[in-house]
């Protein structure tokens, strides 16, 4: 298998527990040690649907009836009664008291949300180390893979899972670019567990015109990948927002590439139609080796390679100036 990116391999537990060290009030510590478990399961939970490859089958599941039980000597008790008044209701039990949350659903959401603003994603915060392991997995986008990354994504939303908040499979290395206009949408592949290098499914044309050339990429399904997982890599080209075209950006940046490669491409061409086919060749390889048979410049090479009598006509015509 071939995933984009590999997980950040640290225990959901220990980010939460690094993540709240700083924490001032006890009970928000108290009640996030609570859900830890709750978190956990989620997060296996998710996990083996994207193995399986059902993503858009996952449903959160969490049980949001969370039970406190401690003596009255409970420092957490004794400071925090007021707090812990405005979402709890208590009543003795034996001798202990039992408080159970009330309105608990909610709560957890604003708290999983808290977490990942202020001391997860935040600067100088604890749980910021865990934040910068994860974005440094990578170097480059794995959506657009070109851009240097620079923001963690939630891979199913926040607000809507908020037992993934600081989950490191549900948090995706993205540019700023593809982040941006991502918004909250769903319906991506997940570079963690999905192989979508395993067929090719970006093509480019090329299309000769008075001296010049058009350059025009698109995505395919390849026939072994279900409706499903094909709309998921769809998705990158179609579901960003407008200024964001993947498609568009790669037309422009393979003509950036061939001006910029144009003197060395011309020259290959002039020996001949076997060297510049060799050349075309170990630009092609060298591409699918580093990125991969659907990163855009390895389609382009390849789409110069099935063209070959007219880009190297092409390429021969052009009178280079010293
Ligand atoms: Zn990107």
């Amino acid at each position: 298998m071939n995933y984009r990116v590999v997980p950040y391999n640290q225990d959901i537990i220990e980010i939460i527990s690094d993540s709240i060290s700083n924490y001032e009030s006890d009970l928000k510590k108290e009640r996030l040690k609570y859900y830890s478990p709750q978190v956990c399961k989620s997060e296996l939970n998710f996990k083996e649907f994207m193995e399986n490859g059902q993503v858009e089958k996952f449903e959160e599941i969490f049980t949001y009836k969370i039970i406190y039980s401690m003596d009255k000597f409970n420092p957490i008790y004794n400071s925090n009664i007021k707090d812990l008044q405005d979402f709890l209701y208590f009543k003795n039990f034996n001798e202990n008291i039992v408080y159970k949350l009330n309105n608990s659903k909610e709560l957890m959401k604003q708290d999983m949300i808290e977490l990942y603003n202020s001391k997860f994603s935040k600067i100088g915060q604890p749980g910021r180390t865990h934040y910068d392991r994860i974005r440094n997995l990578i170097d480059y986008c794995p959506y657009c893979q070109e851009n240097d990354v620079k923001h963690l994504d939630h891979f199913l939303p926040k607000t809507q899972f908020p037992s993934l908040s600081v989950s490191p499979i549900n948090l995706v290395p993205l540019c700023s670019d593809c982040n941006t206009a991502k918004k909250a949408t769903t319906g991506f592949f997940n570079p963690y567990f999905e192989d979508v290098d395993s067929e090719q499914y970006l093509f480019c044309d090329i299309s000769f015109q008075n001296d010049d050339y058009i350059i025009k990429f698109k995505s395919e399904q390849p026939s072994s990948w279900s409706k499903q997982k094909y709309s998921r890599v769809e998705s990158i080209f179609t579901k960003m927002t407008k200024g964001h075209e993947i498609l568009v950006l790669f037309n422009k940046w393979a003509r950036t590439t061939i001006n910029e490669s144009k003197r060395r491409l011309v020259r290959s061409a002039l020996r001949g139609q076997k060297d510049f086919r060799e050349t075309l060749l170990d630009d092609y390889k060298d591409s699918v080796e580093e990125q991969g048979i659907n990163y855009w410049k390895s389609t382009l090479y390849q789409c110069l390679l099935n063209n070959l009598e007219d880009t190297h006509k092409y390429f021969s015509s052009i009178v280079i100036q010293d």
